[in-house]
């Protein structure tokens, strides 16, 4: 038997083998630590080989474990009940793979999630990608110069498991990306990524004379890409494939750029405290009713548009519904009941769909003729278009319900699953099986009657089948038993008899029944087969269900919270009048959250700095600017009272210093590494939040950084709208040195020794930081802040003011630097007097005793010191 399991355990070296044995699944020697440290099972062993077992029955469940761990699973069952003659060992064999990437069990699925399998292909000069969804069909190929762009689109969909070429080093910036992100990479050959096998394949999958009729990018990357996941999927369903037939380019010029740490920063998809969806963009819009719908916000939102013509098509059927709420009502309610046609037709397509798949298809048809109908109330194109895109397949669902029960079991080998009246044949078996067991249940009264024996029973036996038992105190009083009674099985308490007409009628059930269940599994299998052949009708009305349950949350958002239809265009003015934030506003604390305005016009006023106390609303201020922004250009309503938004290329952000340090980087390396990918990559027609940069180090430092940041971005790339948060208030000055930089601040009112946050922007600069203030309002004890305050006025004393035009103090920098002035921020810092001894000394020039004695001088001074 471990031969056995090694001849398969050779074949699926990467993957973790489990290995029918009765009735559990077992993991042997590496294999099994693996599998008893993820499961937590117990790790026990047999001979001296590791061992570690999960029950069959409960393979899915440790199965999902092992998948969302990253691992990849072969299961090797046993494909004979008993061993074939002459041989001593049932049969095994692998037969089913399961990957992160290719699961296709929906009970190891999100229902509003893809989950993507992906390719990398690294060029000399570009990066090809592609991105298959083999339980919803959705597969997207793309290449691009822009190797970081690409990588983050394809990061953004968050892939389960990624193929690579060999070759990629391990320090290489992709995979350090892949590895921070913590995708499961499974490293392919490189005949995976060959560029002649990728033609073959995707000629030979689609059915085409040559690649080229396919649309996609010419450069290779993309193909090699496509080709390795089409492998991959081969290699691991061992089923034909055939609903994937679309492939869509993901090209960076259609959408506007998001990187994963923006889209992370902006907390579009994931909260930044625990990755969660709660709190997210995602779940303020997600008001879609059903899982292919949720699916297609998620990706309208990860990639909003770019040309104002497209967005214009998409706002106008959102507006379409604001103004017929009763359409949109009646939209809503049917969508409801509308299953996962495209999870339900892939599973089908690919073999797998079980008996209740097919009942739960069935199901999910049901309303498609109500909703096409109500569709067709609206005079919008793009809802109208939807309409006629959603077939109403009532044959398919015809079909579905005359073949099938109404509860079909779950397994396909039992029967139970076709209705009599599908099939004559079945009828014929049902009828055959129904009358041999009548005269089987009416046996027992009749023999009783012959015999006179009363307490005379028929019983089934697993071993034995059908017998009339009669007990054995009875046996010597009685009439001897009838002599067509033949004895086959003396038990403890009776005697087990037969007759030949029992045996035939018997034998009659037990052939009816087999034929009976192989019948019933082939027209299962044809009816399979039937739906497998509109995957496409079925997957092509998903789409279009999908579209107008987004269409239809947009609207029911827009109503509900009271959004308007931004004005998209190419004019470069982002003019946002009363705008909310669209997650915050929900909050329900009480709180009334307030509306702020926010104006930038290329050429005129192309950066804010943002100044004002902590927790005054800077930050809040930003991201709902950004927020806004990105929903307009995925064509929804926005949360303000007006907007105009002039499309944007590419949202970048450098936020808190606080979110990294749970990755354990260093801080401020983090904070530079994404500051120094904006200024590389930003363009006119871009939007940056910076908030806070240059915190994670000394307040020169920063405050330099910070100011040289904006300059460049300022004079460089003219055109690039910043929003610039700080709480250095030196950096209103920007706003007298640059022409295109304006300050505003965020209010707070002073009432006697405290503040109250009015989180209302008004234009200017703010002169103070109210650090004190704030940090009594976050509990410090009193004896604290009233020494603070002293301390305070004693650096206020000692610092003059310096003369700015934006009335900057100095009050901030004297408390924490000590410095006795503001030096502007171009200038060079005053050297301290050690640093100044310091430079004068000459090692080369002293004795050991003179270089101590120095020393010893220096830190003399050093405690001297101020
Ligand atoms: P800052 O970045 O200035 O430190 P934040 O933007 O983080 O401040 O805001 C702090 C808190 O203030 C938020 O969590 C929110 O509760 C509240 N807040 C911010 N802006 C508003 C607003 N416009 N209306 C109501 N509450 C707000
Ligand atoms: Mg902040």
């Amino acid at each position: 038997m471990m031969r056995q399991y090694h001849d398969w355990k050779r074949r699926y070296p990467d993957y973790l083998l489990l290995f029918r044995l009765g009735d559990f699944y077992e993991a042997f020697h590496e294999d099994a630590g693996v599998a008893a440290r993820t499961l937590d099972i117990a790790l026990t062993s047999r001979q001296k080989i590791p061992m570690a077992g999960v029950p069959h029955h409960a393979l899915d469940v440790y199965l999902a474990r092992l998948v969302r761990a990253g691992l990849k699973v072969a299961i090797c069952d046993q494909v004979e009940t008993a061993p074939a003659k002459g041989r001593q060992l049932i049969r095994r064999e692998v037969v089913r793979l399961v990957t992160p990437g290719t699961v296709t069990e929906a009970g190891l699925l999100e229902g509003r999630l893809n989950n993507f399998l992906a390719a990398l292909w690294r060029a000399p000069d570009h990066l090809g990608v592609a991105l298959v969804d083999v339980t919803t069909a959705d597969f997207l190929v793309g290449e691009s110069a822009d190797v970081e762009g690409l990588t983050e689109t394809l990061l953004l969909r968050r892939p389960a498991e990624v193929l690579l070429p060999p070759g990629i080093p391990a320090g290489d910036p992709l995979a350090t990306r892949l590895g921070a992100v913590g995708v499961t990479v499974t490293a392919r050959d490189a005949s995976s990524f060959g560029l002649r096998e990728a033609e073959e394949r995707l000629r030979a999958h689609f059915r085409v004379a040559a690649v080229e009729g396919l649309g996609l990018p010419r450069r290779g990357g993309a193909i090699r890409a496509a080709g390795a996941v089409l492998g991959y999927l081969q290699e691991t369903q061992q089923a034909p494939l055939a609903h994937l037939t679309r492939i869509q380019t993901l090209a960076l010029e259609d959408h506007l750029t998001l990187d994963e740490g923006a889209a992370r920063n902006l907390e579009l998809v994931e909260s930044l405290q625990d990755r969660g969806s709660v709190a997210t963009l995602l779940w303020a819009m997600d008001k879609t009713r059903t899982s292919m719908g949720g699916r297609l916000l998620r990706q309208w939102l990860l990639r909003p548009l770019l040309r104002p013509r497209e967005i214009g098509e998409r706002l106008d059927a959102v507006a379409a519904l604001v103004e017929a709420p009763a359409l949109l009502a009646d939209l809503r309610e049917t969508l409801e009941g509308i299953g996962d046609l495209a999870r339900l037709a892939s599973r089908v397509a690919l073999g797998v769909a079980s008996p209740r798949d097919l009942a739960a298809l069935r199901v999910a048809l049901g309303p498609l003729p109500t909703l096409r109908e109500h569709a067709k109330r609206s005079a919008d194109p793009t809802i109208r278009e939807c309409a006629e895109a959603a077939e109403d397949l009532g044959d398919l669902e015809k079909t579905l319900e005359a073949a099938l029960v109404d509860e079909p079991p779950l397994g396909v080998h039992e029967g139970g699953l076709i209705r009599e009246s599908w099939n004559p044949a079945l009828a014929e078996l049902r009828a055959e099986v129904r009358e041999a067991r009548a005269w089987i249940a009416g046996l027992e009264g009749r023999e009783r009657e012959r015999t006179g024996i009363a307490s005379l029973r028929v019983r089934y036996n697993r071993v034995f089948g059908y017998g009339i038992e009669i007990p054995k105190s009875q046996v010597r009083p009685m009439p001897p038993v009838p002599e067509d009674y033949v004895r086959r099985q003396t038990l403890v308490g009776a005697e087990r008899y037969v007759t030949t007409e029992l045996r035939e009628q018997e034998a009659k059930v037990l052939g009816a029944e087999g034929r009976m269940h192989r019948l019933e599994y082939e027209l299962f299998d044809d009816l399979r087969r039937t739906v497998a052949g509109e995957a496409d009708r079925l997957l092509r009305t998903g789409r279009a269900v999908a579209t107008l349950d987004v269409l239809a949350a947009l609207g029911h958002v827009a109503r509900e919270r009271g959004y308007v239809r931004p004005t998209v265009d190419d004019g470069g003015v982002i003019d946002i009048r009363e705008g909310r934030h669209p997650v915050l506003e929900l909050r329900t604390d009480g709180a009334r959250f307030v509306p702020n305005d926010l104006r930038l016009v290329s050429g005129e006023v192309e950066c804010l700095v943002i100044t004002g106390p902590n927790m005054a609303g800077k930050s809040t201020y930003m991201r709902q600017a950004a927020l806004i922004v990105l929903l307009a250009q995925m064509g929804s309503f926005v949360p303000a009272r007006s907007a105009r938004v002039g499309v944007v290329d590419r949202v970048f952000t450098r936020i808190g210093a606080q979110d990294n340090l749970a990755r354990g980087q260093s801080t401020f390396l983090v904070e530079m590494t994404e500051t120094a990918a904006i200024l590389r990559h930003a363009t006119p027609r871009s939007l940056v939040l910076l908030d806070e940069i240059g915190r994670g180090t000394s307040t020169f430092d920063g405050l330099s950084i910070a100011w040289a940041v904006a300059e460049h971005l300022h004079e460089r790339r003219a055109g690039v709208k910043v929003l610039f948060a700080t709480h250095y208030h030196e950096l209103t000055r920007l706003a007298a040195e640059l022409p295109r930089v304006r300050n505003v601040h965020v209010a707070v009112r002073e009432w006697k020794e405290d503040i109250v946050f009015l989180h209302r922007v008004v234009a200017g600069g703010t002169d103070r930081s109210y650090g004190i203030q704030v940090a009594r309002l976050a509990g410090l004890p009193d004896e604290v802040v009233t020494r603070a305050r002293a301390l305070l006025r004693e650096f206020e004393q000692g610092a003059p003011a310096p003369a700015s035009p934006a009335g900057v103090d100095a009050g901030q920098l004297a408390l924490f630097g000590g410095a006795s002035a503001v030096p502007p921020p171009t200038a060079a810092p005053p050297p301290h007097p050690v640093l100044a001894r310091l430079a004068e000394l000459d090692p080369e020039r002293m004795t050991p005793l003179e270089a101590l004695a120095a020393l010893d001088e220096l830190r003399r001074r050093l405690s001297d010191a101020p």
